[in-house]
């Protein structure tokens, strides 16, 4: 048979021409493909050779195989597997009929043609074509299993192909690419350590061996193996594997080791730490994938910028198809270091379609589902083990409150807090468990830090009642609290905001008459207060929070609390104005003392100076800074002159 000249479907050639006079920088995916369609090759043999034991012959080891020629500048990519008919050659490398780059010049000509072929190129792969990115030219032979002659296919990707026969005895294909000149020495592939790194990066899994062949300088030694002195170094060639082939999440649970796992998580996130814990799925069934995935023991420096992308990599059969997959775990899990590896998706899938993938969307719930589990056992079984992962990324987690609606109620399940009942940190679940049967809401409190939190005056009655409050020291719990008005049936309510009404029907019902008087007789002095405080406070009244201090200042319902003004004023944000309530406490005897002296003398400037020194200390005891320290200084001085001086 002569040979043929023959011209490319319009498709491959427009994509020829892309791939030709595209600028996209991560050229070395041409490897990837080209290695995926070996091994692709080799999975086809074995797979026939199972009913057919006669196609391998005497060739039975399945491997795939690296040669470079630096003089002529080739790289080619050789398997001993399925190979092609001549047939077969001209369908699959001619038209687009059996390209697996159809998807790609579909998504082209959806998009604008001038834009972003760049990107498209890097998500999609364009398979075998991807060796005109980096070579002039490329030749393949080709043979299949029992077939009585092999074939060279050759372009230079200029519109058309040759083929023709020639004399190739061994199954299986070669491709022989001819590299252009480079820039840049990490993209030459005739390079040993290029192509090593190239084949760790993305084909590491590949189930076949990967083989090169490495020539090291040897200084020869005697017959007792030490080096010969003196002696001129040799040239020795080694075979060497350059793939680990241990595609770990593809193995059953019991076939792995605990040293296997730990190696493995250190291999994918360059962290020399051990993993805190591993979770290892195989599922079956209606949606197939297997997936190991990794807690960390820290958190990154970077955890909370933008910088700090999914930990979640992609596979198709062994296959790496992405890093830093978003699409397979939501923001808040991004802690989580892993891989997903489904034969459901297709190779060629690219990040745009994987967000409206239905598979893909169906595993990501079910790994969401399963971290929760697994972090909801880790709680009740491990608790030192939860407390250091809690500590790491408890943060992270309650962004979940806030973005996953579907899990609100598990993650909740999650959360710990410190509170009033004790040193350790408590579920929400255990608050309930202790809650008396006459408290209706589930209180917190939020601040700086415990301390400042738990000598709160707003706790007082609290305290008294023995209504547990949760003391939330994360800047973040501000934020986070917005997302969860109530946990199972019961509203978190802060005690810093609103009226709180913790009396029983039956004790208002006997204090009434006693908190009307009470509110006639100061009703005058409330009002005094507000007058002097000029504009500082939305009201002034009697406190049902306070026992022992004399003040406290209370957020509206829906206004912005105080220590989220705090956060917002440290990040320089700014902060809507919103006046408070001061409550006061009617049974303490600094207020009484002032109501009498109200009675008596009416308004003076003492007294004017003494609402202005009550407002500073309500805002000192909840840790918020005064406005004028000077001038609460001087007041202060000023009053203990007097005392002083009596
Ligand atoms: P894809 O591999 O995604 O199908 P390619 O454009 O890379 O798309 O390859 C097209 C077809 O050419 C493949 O489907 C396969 O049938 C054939 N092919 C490519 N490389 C080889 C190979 N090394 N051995 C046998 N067939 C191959």
């Amino acid at each position: 048979m002569s040979k043929e000249t023959l011209q490319f479907e319009t498709e491959i050639q427009q994509l020829l021409d892309l791939i030709i006079h595209s600028l996209y920088s991560h050229k070395e995916i041409f490897l990837r493909e080209l290695v995926s369609n070996a091994s692709d090759a080799l999975d086809k043999l074995e797979f026939k050779s199972q009913t057919d034991q006669s196609l391998l012959g005497d060739d039975t080891e399945l491997k795939i195989q690296i040669e470079t020629d630096a003089k002529e500048r080739t790289v080619s990519i050789i398997d001993n597997g399925i190979g092609m008919t001549h047939d077969e050659l001209i369908e699959n490398l001619g038209t687009i009929a059996k390209s697996g780059t159809k998807g790609f010049i579909e998504a082209l000509s959806a998009k604008d043609k001038n834009g972003s072929t760049m990107d498209l190129i890097g998500q999609f792969g364009v398979g075998f074509y991807s060796g005109f990115m980096v070579a002039d030219r490329v030749v393949l032979t080709t043979r299949a299993p029992q077939a009585d002659s092999a074939y060279r296919w050759e372009s230079k990707g200029d519109g058309s192909y040759t083929v023709e026969e020639c004399d190739e005895t061994k199954r299986g294909t070669r491709v022989t690419l001819y590299l252009k000149d480079i820039v840049d020495d990490d993209q030459d592939f005739t390079q040993e350590w290029v192509l090593r790194s190239t084949i760790k990066k993305y084909s590491d899994f590949v189930t076949y061996p990967i083989l090169m062949d490495i020539e090291r300088q040897e200084t020869p030694t005697d017959d007792e193996g030490k080096p010969i002195e003196g002696a001129e170094p040799v040239k020795k060639v080694t075979v060497e594997t350059l793939n680990s082939m241990k595609p770990l999440w593809n193995k059953r649970k019991s076939e792995v080791t605990d040293e296997e796992y730990k190696e493995f998580y250190k291999h994918l996130s360059n962290d020399w730490n051990e993993p805190l814990d591993t979770i290892h799925l195989n599922a079956e069934g209606i949606l197939e994938y297997n997936a190991l995935m990794f807690i960390p023991g820290q958190a990154p420096f970077d955890l909370f910028t933008p910088e700090n992308k999914s930990g979640m990599q992609l596979y198709v059969r062994n296959i790496f198809i992405m890093d830093n997959c978003e699409d397979l775990l939501p923001s808040y899990l991004r802690f989580v270091k892993g891989v997903v590896d489904s034969a459901d998706i297709s190779l060629n899938v690219s990040r745009e379609i994987l967000q409206h993938d239905r598979i893909v969307s169906k595993i990501k719930k079910n790994l969401v589902k399963k971290i929760l589990e697994r972090l909801s056992t880790m709680l009740d079984k491990e608790r030192e083990k939860y407390l250091k992962f809690w500590e790491a990324f408890g943060q992270v987690i309650k962004e979940g409150l806030h973005n996953d609606f579907e899990n609100r109620e598990a993650i909740a399940d999650l959360l710990l807090y410190s509170s009033t009942n004790g040193d350790e940190l408590t579920t929400l679940k255990d608050y309930l468990e202790r809650m008396p049967e006459e408290q209706k809401d589930i209180y917190f409190i939020t601040g700086e830090d415990r301390q400042t939190l738990i000598a709160s005056p707003h706790l007082e009655m609290f305290k008294n009642k023995g209504f547990e409050v949760l003391l939330m020291t994360d800047p973040v719990d501000e934020w986070v609290i917005q997302g969860l008005s109530e946990y199972k049936g019961k509203n978190l309510k802060s005690v810093t905001k609103g009226d709180v009404d913790l009396q029983s029907e039956d004790e208002k019902k006997e204090n009434e008459e006693q908190v009307k008087q009470v509110s006639e007789e100061f009703s005058k002095l409330l009002d005094y207060i507000k007058t002097s405080l000029d504009g500082k406070v939305a009201e002034v009244r009697i406190s049902q929070r306070l026992t022992g201090s004399p003040v406290c200042l209370v957020a509206g319902e829906h206004d912005m609390s105080a220590s989220m003004e705090r956060i917002l004023k440290a990040a320089n944000q700014p902060v809507p104005p919103s006046q408070r309530v001061l409550e006061i406490n009617a049974d303490h005897e600094l207020l009484t003392r002032m109501r009498e002296l109200y009675q008596s003398q009416g308004e003076s400037d003492d007294l004017k100076e003494y609402a202005e020194l009550l407002y500073d200390q309500a805002l000192l005891t909840e840790g918020s800074k005064v406005i004028s320290p000077e001038l609460f200084c001087s007041r202060l001085t000023k009053l203990m002159l007097k005392a002083v001086a009596k």
